[in-house]
């Protein structure tokens, strides 16, 4: 069984003493690829290095985050482009994470508008998927995702919408990561948006350090725990974890564009 985790912050400071290890550790437990996302510039460049070291296992997303998006101007603009000018770019899949947080509005929202539609752009400029991060914000990522409609394709990481912003996001080309949050007895409506996405848009992904599936809630999450996401996914669509991961990794390799032959 091969498993792919679309989205995990190895670059994060909770992996710095062992970040070997926890990619062993996902190998050994079927978690062959792995996307680590930036959110900033220096885990950007974090997420490359990281690539390098793990080739044709982890892969680089990189991007500044909305949380960041006050200090996101055409400078940090020209350093992204400058990686996907360089030689880093052949360890690049998407452009991301970005998108809108008005939850905790950490920047502006005029900012955080700013800095997503550039970066879409941005992607755009070089054929790359975007990893949308979005949270309490969908009408207004959408408004800004229609504006590109057609141009732009990508992932809505960690999903955290209902049914009727799925089908929106569906609608524009994406497709719809789920995290551990699938897991937690409090799941809530989620739990129906896992069952109405098709087979065709799924993906999983552990968000770690964060987001920490059940049984390890409280445990620094890393993508050897993904598993847990996919077959509480499988169950709620009522097919085994073998066929499970089978259509979320083809999907993530489409959408991340890898050509590795695998799976
Ligand atoms: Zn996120
Ligand atoms: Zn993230």
């Amino acid at each position: 069984m091969q498993i792919f985790d679309t989205h995990a912050h190895l670059n994060d400071t909770k992996f710095k003493d062992d970040v070997d290890a926890v990619v062993f550790r996902a190998k050994d437990n079927g978690v062959s690829k792995i996307v680590v996302p930036g959110t900033d510039i220096h885990d950007s460049v974090a997420a490359i290095e990281l690539a390098k070291g793990f080739p044709d296992t982890v892969y680089a997303a990189v991007g500044v985050h909305p949380h960041e998006a006050d200090s996101f101007a055409q400078e940090k603009l020209n350093v992204l482009n400058s990686f996907l000018l360089s030689g880093d770019r052949s360890y690049i899949v998407a452009i991301g994470e970005i998108g809108m947080d008005f939850y905790r509005n950490y920047s502006s929202r005029e900012s955080q508008h700013r800095a997503f539609r550039s970066q879409i752009e941005l992607a755009i400029e070089h054929e790359l998927p975007i990893i949308v991060h979005v949270r309490d914000a969908f009408d207004d990522v959408f408004d800004v995702l229609r504006d590109y409609s057609g141009d732009v394709k990508g992932v809505f990481h960690c999903f955290s919408g209902g049914v009727d912003e799925a089908t929106e996001a569906l609608k524009l080309g994406f497709w719809i990561s789920f995290a551990g949050n699938v897991t937690f007895k409090k799941a809530g409506k989620i739990l129906d948006v896992v069952m109405a996405v098709p087979d065709d848009r799924l993906l999983v992904e552990t968000d770690a350090p964060y987001l920490t599936p059940v049984p390890f809630r409280g445990k620094r999450n890393e993508p050897s725990f993904v598993v847990y996401t996919l077959t509480k996914v499988a169950e709620l669509r009522g097919v085994d974890v073998e066929s499970m991961a089978r259509i979320t990794y083809s999907n993530a390799v489409e959408v991340f564009k890898i050509h590795d032959g695998g799976a």
